[in-house]
């Protein structure tokens, strides 16, 4: 029974690093569907950025109470995760607490801290539903912001409600060791002398089932808790969850130039440089290539990356002056578009091949032009990004593409253009006139 036991382990454990792979390498390649930009200069101030924001969590903390609540969630995922290395050993190898013998009294400690933090991720993910579905939230409300309707709000719930059953197999089946293991049972009794600091407060739910029922919760609650990280980790490579991994190398890979600097395109630079006498053309110019972008092929790896770290918290749109004042464009869901362009991509690979091409493009079937014309680059939403992802970025090129390939803009845009290109300015006022409003001073 025990080898049966430790057989079905060794397959699920392949099985889910088998498909966990899979997925990670089909995100990698779509990724890598992003045109190339060097964003590998200045590693010490890279190291430091992704220490503060991903590590320290430091925007989390502008808004301190969520902030305090997400580094629990956070600080338990990372550290409750070490009691998984003992479990997947004691799956593999059959044995019962492997290292209680190693570690002794320092596994009591070990094993009560990670039992105070799973106490407080439950506790954080049941506010965290509370706030979400009973006191409505606004920013994660579907009747206000049409991007969270359906499989976001499902995506949210969904996970919140796996940890909390994670952190209650883990606590439950504690205290239920802890109970055998006071009757004297097996290798329960050997294993292990005493109760842990929380589960001993769970022990009087179980303590009048009989010794049979109590082992099979025990290795039900064993099962279901190294099983569901298992899934949850294959799951999350689907989910907006993904920020988990990804906010690491996100923030590695910050933009770190002063925010509102625009990359100007340099073939269209050297033009500008030729008109005015500056640069020589060359003798063989260089393919200028697509200005802006339509399709995810013409944005950067880095914005690509962008979608797949976006936690869809809303904080940019909260933030966004054309959201608050009542127009269509949500920099949260032009990370969600970009996204679920790529996600489509994938699933037309898989249906039909890598040739396979849906004729579909970002700008027009999931961005509208009528989002991107709302921006006023404020950069509100960068600023806001607790992952410090640009939505903007994003939004300028697309609007690049608009304007200089498809020479559509709005009457008031193009009028400002000619008197940027005849005035230098963005007045009608000749630049001889510019000082006419001095005459009569005296
Ligand atoms: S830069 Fe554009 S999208 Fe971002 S907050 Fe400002 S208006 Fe909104
Ligand atoms: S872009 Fe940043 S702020 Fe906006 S929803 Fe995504 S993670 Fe949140």
């Amino acid at each position: 029974m025990q080898i049966l036991s430790q057989v079905l382990f060794v397959i699920a454990l392949g099985v889910a690093a088998y498909f966990i792979s899979r997925r990670v390498i089909l995100i990698k390649k779509t990724i890598q569907l992003g045109r190339a930009e060097d964003r590998t200069d200045q590693p010490a101030e890279r190291l430091k950025t992704m220490l503060l924001i991903a590590f320290g969590q430091k925007k989390m903390f502008n808004r301190p109470l969520v902030g305090f609540m997400h580094f629990i969630i956070y600080a338990g995922f990372l550290i409750i995760n070490i009691e998984v290395l003992e479990i997947v050993l004691d799956g593999i190898l059959g044995t019962h607490r492997l290292f209680f013998p190693f570690l002794g009294g320092f596994y009591y400690f070990l094993i009560n801290f990670f039992e105070i933090l799973a106490l407080g991720v439950l506790s954080v993910c049941v506010i965290f539903l509370l706030r979400r579905n009973v006191v409505k939230v606004q920013r994660f409300q579907e009747s206000r912001h049409r991007e969270m309707k359906t499989w976001p709000r499902t995506d949210a719930n969904l996970i919140l409600t796996i940890e909390i059953l994670l952190m209650w197999a883990f606590l439950s089946m504690n205290a239920v060791d802890s109970l055998l293991q006071a009757r004297g049972v097996g290798h329960y009794a050997e294993a292990l002398t005493g109760s842990f600091a929380i589960s001993q407060w769970l022990q009087p739910l179980f303590s009048g089932w009989s010794t049979d029922t109590l082992i099979v919760y025990e290795r039900a609650a064993w099962w279901f808790h190294i099983l569901g990280i298992m899934g949850f980790a294959l799951y999350v490579t689907y989910s907006k969850h993904l920020h988990i991994f990804l906010a690491f190398p996100n923030t590695y890979f910050s933009n770190l130039k002063p925010k509102g600097e625009m990359p100007n395109m340099p073939a269209v630079t050297k033009e500008v440089k030729i008109m005015l006498g500056l640069d020589q053309p060359d003798e063989t110019p260089a393919e200028v290539g697509r200005f802006g972008a339509k399709d995810v092929r013409d944005l950067s790896w880095k914005n690509l990356m962008d979608a797949y770290s976006c936690t869809e918290c809303g904080r940019c749109t909260s933030a966004c002056p054309a959201n608050i004042t009542g127009k269509k464009l949500s920099p949260r869901k032009i990370m969600m578009d970009t996204r679920d362009r790529l996600e489509d991509i994938q699933k037309g690979w898989l249906k039909n091949g890598e040739d396979y091409d849906d004729g579909k493009t970002l700008l027009g079937d999931y961005i509208l032009e009528e989002e991107i014309l709302a921006c006023t680059t404020c950069n509100a939403c960068v600023q806001e990004c607790p992952v410090n992802i640009s939505p903007l970025d994003i939004i300028l090129q697309l609007r690049r593409y608009k304007v200089m390939e498809e020479s559509s803009a709005p009457a008031s845009w193009n009028m400002m253009f000619s008197n940027l290109e005849n005035n230098m300015a963005p007045w009608k006022f000749s630049p001889g006139d510019r000082f006419n409003w001095a005459d009569n001073l005296k």
